[in-house]
């Protein structure tokens, strides 16, 4: 019996097309053969189908497990790209202790701390070397972990009183230019997504950090975007934000597309926050929820909520999304999550629960200090690590391990 179909870990259904496909090509076998054997190789022929119908019977518990399995494929964890001198410490945390937990997908966010030939202008100036994201990428490959990307666009240009890098070199791509002195009184800065040259320079980013890192796929953020279509915006007054919101989704989407990479993005500005009662941090009051309905299918939705474990992996999957739970420090809520995926895909249809498909643990956390803390190692300064890093690896060892369970590891 063949055992090593590519069908077999998700799909019982195989395992019968595998036994059909034998037996219909062993009577074949048996047509051709001369008459005078034809009784005798009949006989042998139902031995054998009777020896398989019986080693199948005996196999249907193990195959009922496989197919139901509730266990999901992603298992990733969300961390800030290091320093320079950080990445032989974050590229030995990634060999050793990412396999070690079960992890097989690193969301790594960038932004603008990488050394950019095409557009040079934008990068930080503690920006990582395309050799230093090579070990990282070299030791996520040795780890059998998928590293995964991250610019955060859109929104989250600003940080407090720091602009970021895009906005630095690029004023003229500011959604509100000239509003806000110091960043003071809003959250973040935007790019505007209707400037004719901004997407020329995201692309540029996009493909070099995509290219460096040998990523399949990307995460360009897009989380809690406030300023969007602002009144004194030229190009985008009197838009509709779900409208912009959603042409942005689909710019990135389609320029993704065409290296044939998968688009990951959070989940937040497509959730509605007031109907749901979610608030406008973990959802929209914006209006750009209504993009949902407009963007493509193929995106994969990193679904943050910290506090609670709310019924949106199921929408979104309902939607027709590939979704990922994303928790932080609260290992309650990470557990509950994961228990909705574990619903879900023992119990809905096959195409929901294939949507169901793991998780990304935000930590919020640098991935040196974090691995620091992970291998109980002081910082250089000689500080402990700050309760954020505390609580988010508590709650990522929790639910990496009721994973590992789920494996019976
Ligand atoms: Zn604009």
């Amino acid at each position: 019996m063949d055992l090593t179909c590519r069908y077999r870990p998700r799909n019982a259904c195989c395992l019968t097309a595998a036994f059909a496909l034998r037996c219909h090509g062993h009577r074949r076998h048996t047509r051709r053969a001369g008459i005078a054997g034809v009784a005798r190789r009949l006989e042998s022929t139902h031995a054998i189908v009777i020896g398989m119908r019986f080693l199948l019977l005996m196999m249907l518990p193990l195959v009922a497990l496989i197919a139901a399995s509730p266990a999901p494929p992603v298992r990733g964890v969300h961390l800030m790209a290091p320093a320079a001198e950080d990445v032989p410490l974050a590229a030995r945390f990634i060999r050793e202790a990412l396999p070690k937990e079960g992890v097989n997908v690193l969301v790594l966010e960038f932004d603008y701390h990488y050394r950019f030939t095409r557009r040079p202008e934008v990068a930080e100036s503690d920006a990582l070397s395309p050799d230093d994201v090579k070990v990282l990428a070299s030791a996520c490959k040795d780890a059998g972990v998928r590293l995964i990307p991250e610019i955060d666009l859109l929104g989250h240009q600003s940080w407090e009183k720091a602009t970021g890098g895009l906005l630095r070199a690029h004023p003229e791509f500011d959604e509100t230019p000239g509003k806000y002195p110091l960043n003071q009184g809003i959250y973040c800065r935007s790019y505007c997504p209707l400037h004719p040259r901004v997407h020329d320079v995201l692309f540029d980013l996009i493909d070099e950090l995509a290219d460096a890192a040998g990523a399949d796929s990307f995460h360009v953020g897009m989380d809690e975007v406030f300023l969007l279509g602002d009144d004194d915006c030229p190009r985008c007054k009197g838009k509709g934000k779900a409208e912009l919101f959603a042409q942005e989704v689909i710019a990135l989407h389609d320029h993704l597309a065409r290296s044939k990479r998968t688009m990951w993005m959070w989940g937040d500005r497509l959730l509605d926050g007031e109907s749901t009662g979610f608030g406008e941090w973990e959802a929209s009051i914006n209006k750009t929820h209504g993009a949902l309905g407009r963007i493509p299918r193929d995106i994969v939705i990193c679904d943050w909520h910290y506090e609670r474990a709310l019924p949106t992996l199921e929408y979104f999957a309902v939607q027709g999304f590939g979704v990922l739970a994303c928790p932080w420090r609260r290992a309650d809520v990470a557990l509950n999550q994961l228990d909705a995926i574990r619903r879900v895909r023992s119990h809905a249809t096959e195409a929901i629960s294939n949507r169901m498909q793991g998780v990304l643990q935000t930590t919020w956390a640098g991935i040196a200090p974090f691995a620091r803390a992970y291998f109980g190692q002081s910082d250089p300064g000689g500080t402990a690590p700050s309760g954020n890093i505390v609580e988010s690896l508590a709650c990522f060892r929790a639910l990496f391990s009721e994973l590992r369970a789920m494996d019976g590891r």
